[in-house]
């Protein structure tokens, strides 16, 4: 059995992931072919924003929109404590300070209330500048959008959604990746719409971040004169071969495999929640299950379980076990350690299950009669 069966997709849309491959190499267009514009189309109606510029990786993503906005020294990123680190990385890459929030503990999404303490504890230290806030749609699901804009609102920041693993979600029927001022997703091999190597992009509304990003992503060169660079970008578009590779994902993404994955994940909820704490997913959302993550009682009953599905060859990842704020490249920054409390229960005590859109119910119901032999076992 596989986490995330890459390979399964890839007997099912082979003939026309190879031929866009073929077509891509008789042609040799290999950087910004039409693919590409092709691809950014057909996302930004998807998402449903008026423009998506892609790039090199989902990190890029994040630090094009923070060189955008002029962030750097001295200015206050919001990020949830709770997340991959690139959500935090991106922002001291540009010479910023993170600031972690604590999370919800239903969602393990960035906690609203947690983040106005955080925003006003910066203010009163004074310190660092208060900028921008980076939520992430963790696991699939969306954050908290209609409480965060309003915080973001009331401060005067700018909003950042890292929807590296959120493309597909909804809340009442709106994308993830079309919330805040700009949203960014990844195309990393394992999210929920994933290339074959790494690829990112930007969704917004903007009219100027779209002329600007189109310009940053290539070393900052200028719209009317290609050997005059404007201002100093970095290099990072998207391979026309991972636009090629795509163009029939994303098409299978939203004919079937969105549908297929929930299906799945309703599947391990029904047979699972007697055992276990399955995932909460709020009214009106809907995730895109980039993981299926449950929740034990303590880390002990975790790390055993996890023991268990090995022995029984059912691959499990811990997503995450440390938090940024205990990350030892981070470890300069943090003094308070007790504001998070959510997140490090997460860390001790979550597990994530296999899970994908061509996962069969025989898989399922394996994993599920495991993880019940488990607990019949340790009663
Ligand atoms: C994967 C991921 C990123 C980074 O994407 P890459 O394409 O790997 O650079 C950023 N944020 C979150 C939440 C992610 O899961």
């Amino acid at each position: 059995m596989e986490f995330r069966d890459l390979k399964a997709q890839y007997i099912t849309l082979k003939k026309k992931i190879d031929d866009s491959i073929n077509s891509i190499l008789a042609k040799s267009n290999f950087i910004l072919g039409s693919q590409v514009a092709e691809l950014e189309e057909q996302l930004a109606e998807y998402v449903g924003v008026k423009y998506c510029i892609t790039c090199a990786n989902g990190t890029d993503a994040l630090v094009l929109m923070l060189i955008e906005w002029g962030i750097g020294a001295g200015d206050a990123v919001f990020v949830p404590d709770f997340t991959y680190i690139a959500t935090a990385s991106a922002a001291a890459i540009r010479g910023a300070t993170p600031v972690f929030v604590d999370i919800d503990k239903e969602t393990f999404n960035m906690s609203p209330s947690s983040l106005e303490e955080k925003i006003q504890l910066t203010l009163k230290e004074g310190r660092l500048k208060p900028k921008v806030i980076v939520a992430v749609d963790l696991f699939g699901q969306p954050a908290n959008y209609m409480h965060i804009e309003k915080i973001a609102q009331k401060y005067d920041l700018l909003l950042l959604e890292d929807g590296a693993q959120g493309f597909g979600g909804e809340i009442c029927k709106k994308r993830a990746c079309s919330f805040g001022h700009a949203a960014t997703t990844s195309f990393f091999p394992a999210k929920p719409l994933g290339c074959y190597g790494d690829g990112g992009a930007v969704f917004t509304n903007d009219k100027k971040i779209n002329v600007d990003l189109r310009s940053l992503r290539s070393h900052g060169r200028s719209p009317e004169d290609k050997y005059d660079n404007r201002v100093i970008g970095i290099n990072s578009r998207l391979d026309t071969l991972q636009a090629a590779i795509l163009l029939p994902k994303l098409e299978a993404f939203k004919e079937y495999e969105l549908e297929a994955v929930n299906k799945v994940a309703k599947h391990y909820n029904h047979s699972l929640q007697d055992y276990v704490k399955t995932p909460f997913v709020e009214d009106g959302y809907l995730s895109s299950w980039a993981q299926y993550t449950i929740r034990l009682e303590s880390k002990n009953i975790r790390d055993d379980l996890q023991q268990h599905l090995k022995i029984n060859k059912i691959p499990s990842m811990i997503y995450y076990p440390r938090p940024l704020h205990k990350q030892s490249a981070f470890s300069n920054l943090t003094k308070q350690k007790d504001s998070f409390y959510n997140s490090e229960m997460m860390a001790d005590t979550v597990l994530s299950l296999p899970i994908h859109p061509y996962m069969n119910e025989e898989d399922i119901e394996e994993v599920c009669d495991t993880i019940k032999l488990y607990f019949k076992n340790n009663k």
